[in-house]
């Protein structure tokens, strides 16, 4: 039996590790080796001209990272996979492999923040030309790659108020125009959305977030049509943004239950978002599995569940939102998301803590809003706990 056909939790459990790696270990060992020795130089040669399987220098392969690649490879459904030390790693060097000086690239203005701070700043320095198209306008989207671009670069769904783009969409433009499209599919992991069945060329994780799901890990990956990832591994062996072997022993542990784990999010986030439309101290719930959510139904067709992400705006001032969220006892005021514990903050110190209060203003981002990521707790005791902290507002 193949992998390729098992479904997401087999793969999740079972993906890149059919056979022991060293000694008969049941469990992925930490090759922790900077380089690989060799008995001769010839078989060091055979290694270092591809002439047979083996591992020079870990910063170009390593043997637990490869396991890593392999296992987001096939939950992504793609020919290759490549690592990265984070998922800004994996943004930049995705982007800076393609980018030349006078190339155009199109995007939405509600990207994560990082990435937000690589089209205003480090792209245009180097010569290239940056559109961001408003997040969800999908004819302004098809009209801007249609003006000719070299990278079409979407994420869905955004990051702090969940917004949806219509990937199929996006991505007939994209290919029409004859540009490389790339999705961050961070927010919707791999388990609610494969960008690559719809049509994507490459999809790039932050994996710190749901993949690892423990906050314990930092790293990044890159998925899709093995000539594309070649280039971009390529680039990232010279610049040097590799992924560490301790940090892909957490992330594979933490990726055997991505599927539980999100499983759990979506139903808990999902529970949370009716909660707190209902909740007469909530001004505003921004969650894709809404019905009222204004592209509930792009979701629902693209997206096999809605997340474990959602915002909310709570108050009439940044000081009751402040209230609020000191009050929650079951959620880290941290600047993360996709962890096993509730995680909640203002995009002031999270998805937007890069840029400015005017730039967040300009991006429609009410500084009154919380983004909350859903741990795996019992819905109930977060309910409660949310509603505790909603009396102190
Ligand atoms: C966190 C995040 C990133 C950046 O990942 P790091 O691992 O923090 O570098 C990129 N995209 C999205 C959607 C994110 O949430």
């Amino acid at each position: 039996m193949s992998l390729e056909t098992c479904k997401p939790g087999t793969i999740a459990a079972w993906g890149g590790e059919e056979t022991p790696l060293a000694f008969g270990a049941a469990q992925v060992p930490i090759v922790q080796s900077a380089p690989f020795a060799y008995p001769d130089i010839d078989s060091w040669l055979d290694v270092a001209l591809l002439r047979a399987d083996g591992h020079i220098y870990s910063r170009n392969t390593n043997p637990t990272v490869e396991v890593f690649e392999e296992k987001i490879r096939l939950l992504e459904l793609g020919e290759a996979a490549t690592s990265f030390a984070s998922g800004m790693a994996a943004i930049s060097n995705t982007l800076f492999t393609f980018a030349r000086p006078g190339d155009r690239i199109v995007s939405i203005s509600d990207s994560y923040g990082g990435t937000s701070k690589l089209f205003l700043e480090f792209l245009p320095q180097m010569g290239a030309e940056v559109e961001l198209v408003e997040t969800g306008d999908g004819d302004a989207l098809d009209a801007a790659i249609a003006r000719g671009c070299k990278i079409v670069y979407l994420e869905t769904p955004t990051n702090p108020t969940l917004k949806i783009i219509d990937l199929e969409r996006a991505i007939v433009s994209a290919k029409r125009a004859g540009a490389i499209s790339i999705v961050d599919n961070t927010f919707a992991t791999p388990i609610n959305q494969n960008p690559i069945l719809l049509g994507a060329d490459l999809v790039v994780h932050s994996a710190t977030k749901f993949l690892g799901g423990h906050d314990d890990a930092m790293g990044g990956a890159l998925v899709g049509s093995a000539e594309l990832v070649r280039q971009v591994y390529h680039y990232r062996e010279i610049t040097g943004g590799n992924l560490g072997a301790f940090q892909a022993y957490l992330l594979l542990r933490g990726m055997k239950t991505l599927e539980l784990r999100v499983a759990r999010q979506n139903e808990t986030a999902l529970a949370m978002a009716r909660f707190l439309d209902e909740h007469p101290k909530v001004e505003q719930v921004f969650y894709p599995g809404l019905e009222s959510h204004p592209a509930h139904a792009i979701a629902a067709r693209q997206m096999r569940g809605f997340g474990g992400v959602l915002s909310f705006s709570v108050g009439n001032d940044f000081d009751a939102t402040k209230r609020f969220l000191n009050a929650l006892k079951l959620a880290h005021r941290a600047a993360s998301l996709g962890s096993v514990n509730t995680l909640a903050g203002p995009p002031c110190t999270t998805s937007h803590v890069e840029c400015s209060a005017e730039e967040r203003a300009q991006l429609g981002i009410p500084e009154t809003l919380v983004r909350y990521s859903c741990g795996i707790e019992a819905f109930e005791d977060l309910r409660n706990d949310v509603a505790a902290a909603l009396d102190r507002v």
